[in-house]
């Protein structure tokens, strides 16, 4: 067979060529993503004042505005910039791998270091990783609907076709961006990257829109709801202070003031961030993320389909039992149809089951490279989960035939009777039993059975405290496995999948084929359960569509099964979804708490604005302070809020409902009553002021009161049952950071005399900066306060939400 390249002519034929990649549209260049971030109203309105601002000789004013539209624009520029990174070191990861064969071993490679020369190996589920002539086939076939439009699989062959040939009609040749459906092969590179059939299309391919997630689709929604309704009060509280003769300018001032107040700037950027953050957080699990709706979804899976072996189980098998008259005969005749390569050093590719068998035969001292050399191969019915068995005819006109007993055993000529009972008694201890058998010529029927081999496959442990804690969650595991149901069963009891009560049927689906997974996803999601799948053969693509979250196996997986999925888990582990499951749920509640925290401050806000207009008190807080809170001393404890560590209950409790509104009436409750305690602190003390100050100075105290209370907040917003003490007063440092660093950035702006035009405000004594701190500690105590009584009322221990 080709030895194909070595490994220093293939890495000198790649400088030479190029990667096998195809050029991607241009990246929006740094000064358009820059420019980008001076859109939205908020925006518009901010640089209407601005001009107004200086249009009226508030200089001042003006050049602070325009400030923090700069400072805006720069960390959206920065976190646009980070996410993109983000993006491809995700594509990178993700990255699709071919088999070649190099220095005469077969061998894995990122499919971009193909190169022209190389052979590469096919096998079913693989992507075609570049355009390629065949050198072997056996029942290949590949869907070429990407390049053809052709939705039926293209029958290959080695033999040449005609040079003129259209394309679709080109038998001896396979496409980059083709997949392989059935049989394997080998074949000669010809073109990589640009220089393919789809090389020349490429031009054609739209590049893809990101994706925006449900959840940032409502909140471009809320957001909406809030400019409109704050554009609304802005009219009716200008008509109204004209009414009352305020100046156009004073009038003016107050409409902005109110729309800065009523928008909570940071809301977008606290839902990029979130989902960026989870996303690293579940890489460092080895889940990679390729669709990021799915992250908001797996807090609110309840079943986890997955497959079992290499899943449940490590998927590393060993021959545990020979039965047979013969057990060289019987080892012999397996190793004849392996299509797994061992190598010297015991480690091997290919399909673990016939690695096991291999090491076995090997014990023995029977190596496949010898057959394959003194009996070469005439013909091979590959493997597929359908058939559950696979057979290779060889030169001495034998037929080596091996597969699931059941399959097998009616196929052979007699005495099947004790291998059937024998059969029965190793699955049930949870072996995988294989049946073994010989015939001549090319049918797979009247054959002479050579034995039985019994295979263990060990569970993964961490996979048992995994279903464990799935279970606790109210999330349910169900194994599926084209195994025998004996053998499923024995592995799902021994793994407490299967407990006492549970019903089989429910849990347990063994020799499932690939359409069984589509049926079991179905019948689940119309009970109204959130489902996600694992798959790793070709034909595991379509359920994994069908899946609410399709989960592709990393290492043991098609290529065509990850571009059919949502996630792919780099370590092909139970445990990693359940892992993902929380970071899930915590990512979920990280937004839905950092959210009530800053609507609740626009709400303070608000209401205080509206209130002083009430009473017919001057503007409390001028625009550019409402700015420098939302910004900077409300924006960045939501940033440390929103990437919160995953709590420790996050999977006691039962799963999300998946169309539960994220702001739902528990949250609005909040929102409103806190919102409504601020603006009364605040008003209160800006009123008393009044007396005895004058109004900058009055507006000082209402400034600092306000920033306290936002500050101190933020450390009682970190869970809505969990007092700050109980969740871990040192377990988020990033928030302890901020938290001093926006108190001292406001003493910053009191002390410094340069800053107090810009801000309009004075210099504080010690007297004020104590008073307003201690009025600041009130909401931040009675949200505390409110749990501990929430919790006496339900004298139960913390329910929902953490
Ligand atoms: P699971 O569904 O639990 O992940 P799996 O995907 O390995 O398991 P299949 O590959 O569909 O399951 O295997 C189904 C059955 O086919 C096995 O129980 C075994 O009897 C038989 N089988 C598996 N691999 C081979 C093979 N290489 N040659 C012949 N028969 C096989």
């Amino acid at each position: 067979m080709d030895q194909g390249l070595t490994s220093g002519e293939a890495a000198a034929r790649l400088a030479r060529y190029g990667a096998n990649e195809l050029q991607r549209a241009e990246a929006t260049p740094p000064w358009k993503v820059f420019l980008r971030q001076f859109k939205g109203a908020l925006i518009w309105l901010l640089l209407g004042a601005c001009v107004v601002s200086a249009a009226l000789g508030e200089v001042g004013d003006a050049i602070a505005i325009g400030a923090i539209l700069l400072i805006n624009a720069v960390v959206g520029f920065l976190q646009e910039y980070r996410a993109e990174r983000a993006v491809l070191a995700l594509r990178s990861m993700t990255a699709p791998h071919a088999r070649v064969r190099r220095d005469g071993e077969a061998r894995v490679v990122p499919a971009a270091e193909v190169v022209p020369g190389d052979v590469l190996l096919l096998e079913a589920g693989d992507l075609v990783a570049a355009d390629a002539r065949l050198l072997e086939a056996h029942a290949l076939s590949t869907l070429e609907a990407a390049l053809t439009g052709e939705s039926v699989p293209s029958e290959k062959r080695a033999d040449p076709a005609p040079p003129e040939a259209p394309l679709a009609e080109r038998h001896d040749r396979v496409f980059l961006g083709t997949a392989v459906a059935t049989g394997t092969g080998a074949a000669e590179v010809t073109g990589t990257g640009m220089k393919t059939e789809l090389g020349r299309i490429a031009h054609l391919l739209a590049t893809a829109e990101e994706e925006e997630t449900p959840l940032q689709r409502r909140l471009d929604q809320v957001g909406r709801l809030l400019l409109w309704l704050c554009l609304g009060l802005v009219v009716v509280v200008a008509a109204a202070n004209l009414a009352r003769g305020h100046s156009w300018l004073e009038v003016l001032m107050s409409s902005v003031s109110l729309a800065v107040a009523a928008v909570p700037e940071g809301l977008a950027a606290v839902v990029t961030i979130a989902l960026a953050v989870g996303v690293q957080r579940m890489a460092a699990r080895n889940v990679l993320v390729r669709k990021l709706p799915a992250v908001e979804t797996l807090g609110s899976t309840t079943v986890i389909c997955t497959d079992k072996t290499g899943t449940l189980t490590t998927g590393t098998m060993a021959v545990r039992e020979l039965w047979g008259p013969d057990h060289q005969a019987l080892l012999h005749a397996a190793a004849a149809n392996c299509d797994a390569e061992l190598a010297a050093d015991g480690s091997g590719t290919g399909d673990p089951t016939e690695l096991a068998i291999l090491q076995a035969a090997a014990l023995r001292g029977i190596r496949r490279q010898d057959i394959e050399k003194d009996l070469p191969r005439r013909e091979e019915h590959p493997f597929d989960s359908e058939r559950k068995m696979m057979s290779v005819l060889r030169s001495d006109g034998m037929l080596y035939l091996k597969g699931a007993a059941e399959m097998v055993l009616p196929r052979v000529r007699d005495g099947a009777g004790q291998a059937v009972a024998t059969a029965a008694e190793l699955s049930s201890r949870g072996l995988r039993v294989l049946a073994v058998a010989v015939g001549r010529g090319d049918r797979e029927e009247d054959l002479e059975l050579r034995g039985l081999i019994g295979l263990s496959d060990p569970p993964r442990t961490e996979a048992i405290e995994a279903i464990r804690q799935a279970r606790r969650a109210g999330v349910r595991t169900v194994m599926i496995t084209g195994d025998h149901p004996k053998t499923a069963e024995a592995i799902a009891r021994e793994m407490g999948l299967l407990q006492p009560g549970d019903d089989p049927g429910e849990v347990v689906h063994a020799r499932a084929t690939p359409e069984d997974k589509l049926k079991v996803v179905r019948a689940w999601k119309a009970k109204g359960a959130v489902v996600a799948m694992t798959g790793d053969g070709v034909n595991d693509a379509p359920a994994l569509k069908e899946a609410h979250i399709g989960i592709a196996m990393g290492k043991g997986g098609t290529e065509v099964t990850r571009e059919a999925s949502d996630m792919v888990l780099a370590d092909d582990n139970y445990a990693s979804i359940v892992a993902a499951v929380r970071e899930g749920r915590g990512i979920y509640e990280n937004i839905q708490k950092t959210l009530v925290y800053l609507l609740a401050g626009n709400a303070g806000e608000l209401m205080l604005m509206l209130g002083a207009t009430a009473f017919g008190l001057p503007i409390p807080l001028l625009p550019l302070q409402l700015l420098w809170i939302n910004l900077v001393t409300d924006g960045l404890p939501a940033l440390a809020l929103v990437m919160d560590p995953a709590g420790p209950d996050l999977l006691e409790r039962p799963p999300r409902p998946l169309q539960e509104p994220i702001l739902g009436r528990a949250q609005w409750i909040t929102i409103l009553w806190v919102g409504a305690l601020e603006a009364t602190l605040s008003l209160a003390v800006f009123a008393w002021a009044l007396r005895t100050r004058d109004l900058p100075h009055a507006r000082n105290l209402a400034f600092s009161v306000v920033v306290f209370a936002e500050v101190l907040r933020a450390m009682a917003s970190r869970s809505t049952t969990r007092t700050y003490f109980e969740v871990g007063a040192w377990s988020n440092m990033r928030l302890i950071a901020v938290v001093v660093a926006s108190i001292g950035l406001q003493l910053l702006i009191h002390w410094v005399p340069p800053l107090h035009p810009l801000f309009d405000i004075a210099p504080m004594d010690a007297w004020e900066i104590g008073v307003t701190a201690g009025l600041g500690l009130i909401p931040a105590t009675a949200l505390e306060l409110s749990k501990l009584l929430s919790r006496q009322k339900h004298s139960a221990p913390p329910a929902r939400s953490g």
